[in-house]
């Protein structure tokens, strides 16, 4: 029986850090329910041997070394051939950004290959392997496996059934292009603020309003460029429209 997610295949010179990925939270019980895959696989084995380098100063000089092109294509093009068919992501802080729009289409793959950049990053004829290359924000970390885990967990919490609720998703920012209204719990009255009445009316028509009124009042003080449809703020060549 086929899963309801994809597989995640992480290449990364630190397979380790999706251990935890694996094994706690909402990926993790996904994991552990086989409504995902997460593998990660470590790039030295694709060397060809222990002796080999995954990395090499730059033709022309400057600082750091980059990512060899050999191992890289070993590696995906392994994985690639074992893995059902799906996308290819290149990590990288030149990609396009990812947003919850990127997150929903990725949740409809069979699989996603994450590769991780380190060094000062990578020899440019690895590019071509990749289907397409993400960036999670407009700074630059020191390795792509933060990026690959924020992808997992984003895209994870999609998938019908990782979540107590299907309903979970629904209301949340950015899955109607709009940010969550306020939330509350108990006690009623905390330090003198009270839990706005119409929450406590049971009254679930009046609830409904009050929520879609504060969502889009939360939504233009916050997020304006959401509201008019506006991407341009800090967002890279070849956005998908509406991601952010
Ligand atoms: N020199 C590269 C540049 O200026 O574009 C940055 C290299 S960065 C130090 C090393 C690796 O971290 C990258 O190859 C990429 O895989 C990952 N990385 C860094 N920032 C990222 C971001 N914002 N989104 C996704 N991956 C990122």
């Amino acid at each position: 029986m086929s899963r309801p997610g994809p597989e995640f295949h992480v290449i990364s010179l630190f397979p380790e850090m999706f251990s935890p990925a694996s094994l706690c939270g909402v990926t993790g019980k996904a994991v552990e329910r086989g409504l995902v895959g997460l593998t990660a696989y470590q790039l030295r084995d694709f060397t060809g041997g222990s002796i080999h380098p995954v990395d090499d100063s730059p033709y022309g000089g400057g600082p750091g070394m980059l990512m060899k092109p050999e191992p890289v294509f070993a590696a995906v093009e392994q994985v690639s051939s074992t893995a059902p068919p799906g996308v290819s992501v290149l990590l990288t802080p030149q990609g396009r950004r990812f947003g919850q729009k990127a997150a929903a289409r990725l949740a409809d793959e069979k699989r996603v290959l994450l590769f991780c950049g380190r060094y000062e990053g990578v020899d440019e004829r690895i590019r071509p392997l990749f289907d397409e290359e993400l960036s999670i924000g407009d700074y630059v970390l020191s390795g792509g496996e933060l990026a690959a885990l924020v992808i997992i967990d984003a895209v994870t919490r999609l998938v019908p059934g990782a979540l107590g609720s299907d309903e979970s998703t629904s209301h949340e920012s950015f899955s109607d292009g709009r940010l969550e209204y306020p939330q509350y719990t108990r006690p009623a009255v905390f330090r003198g603020e009270a839990v706005p009445d119409v929450l406590l009316s049971g009254n679930h028509a009046e609830i409904e309003r009050w929520r879609r009124e504060q969502s889009e009042r939360r939504t233009r003080a916050r997020r304006p460029d959401l509201v008019a449809g506006d991407r341009s703020g800090g967002v890279g060549r070849g956005e998908e429209p509406g991601d952010d």
